[in-house]
């Protein structure tokens, strides 16, 4: 008798370490609440090739698009926190969306572990290739001149896309016909085509077509030139100093999800970031790393939590 009790409490106290030594046994899924081929799909699928390597085990990157992103990550907040479903959110996901949604089934501070910042995105303010301006200030006069013939791409209320254009469109004094999309991959499409004017968005969407002239880019919100793009000058330079907003891109958990197994994702995503070759991908879209300060869940958990305070207000004015 008194063997059985010992033998089952060694295994109650071999439980946890012996789920994290065997995690994962199986394939994990990174939700992206948006279309395939925009910037938190760019990010996800570079971050999650490495962690793949590095677990042992394929992180399947599984698209979940609608509502500015808050159906995936609801779906996922909601999911089993065994490990199996993790996601990549934003900071439309995890600032923006509890001041723009009312009915929120998930509060960013509260409802997830945080695994770590996968990149900081600084926002570029892109327009159609035939767009009628050739620098940010000709391109608010036109927009000035023109309120009810512009419209404006973007990933749905709450995305990044969304909030960062609400405060640009608000600092210029416009309300332009906003034209909604299942992630800014999809917009850019438009974008490229000219079937819609303008959009603001996170940097690692854009390199590409701004290096191959296909869009115009005014201008970039953050306080230095990319080096991803040296030829765009800030918002400062081009005029708008006010307007100066970084998104970013970072994994979460469902809340719940075992520590060892949020530890071993953390530890994951921060071989993925230290690895060169990862590391240049991202570098060469635009993306900013996070400094060593920056990195894993406590961190990451700390920011969100002023994220949400932050935006709240501004947001809220702004509506
Ligand atoms: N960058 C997008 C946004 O506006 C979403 C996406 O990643 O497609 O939030």
């Amino acid at each position: 008798m008194k063997k059985t009790i010992l033998a089952l409490a060694s295994v109650a106290a071999l439980a946890g370490p012996v789920q994290a030594q065997t995690y994962p046994a199986r394939p994990v899924t990174m939700v992206v609440p948006f279309a395939a081929g925009g910037p938190t799909d760019i990010v996800a699928r570079i971050v999650a090739e490495h962690m793949s390597k590095t677990l042992g085990q394929q992180i399947v990157v599984e698209n979940v698009a609608g509502a500015g992103g808050t159906t995936g990550i609801t779906r996922a907040a909601q999911s089993k926190n065994d490990g199996y479903t993790i996601m990549m959110g934003h900071m439309g996901t995890h600032g923006a969306a509890p001041a723009l949604y009312a009915n929120l089934k998930y509060d960013p501070t509260k409802d997830f572990e945080p695994v770590g910042m996968a990149a900081g995105t600084p926002i570029l303010i892109v327009a159609k290739k035939a767009f009628p301006a050739n620098n940010l200030k000709e391109m608010i006069a036109y927009l000035k001149a023109n309120p009810d013939k512009v419209n404006q791409a973007h990933a749905g209320i709450g995305a990044v896309s969304h909030m960062t254009c609400v405060l640009f469109n608000s600092q210029v004094g416009i309300k332009p016909t906003a034209v909604p999309y299942s992630g800014t991959g999809p917009a850019l499409n438009d974008l490229v085509s000219g079937q819609v004017d303008y959009m603001c968005d996170q940097i690692v969407n854009l390199v590409t077509q701004i290096k191959a002239g296909s869009i115009r880019a005014y201008a970039i919100a953050s306080a230095e030139r990319s080096p991803a793009l040296p030829d765009v000058p800030t918002t400062k330079e081009a005029g708008m100093p006010e307007y100066e907003v970084t998104a970013w891109n970072a994994i979460f958990a469902p809340k719940g999800t075992p520590k060892e197994i949020v530890t071993a994702l953390s530890s994951a995503l921060d071989k993925a970031l230290d690895d060169a070759p990862t590391k240049a991908r991202l570098l060469e879209l635009g993306g900013v790393l996070p400094s060593a300060k920056e990195r894993g869940g406590e961190w990451l958990g700390a920011f969100v939590v002023k994220e949400v305070a932050r935006w709240t207000p501004v947001l809220q004015a702004s509506k």
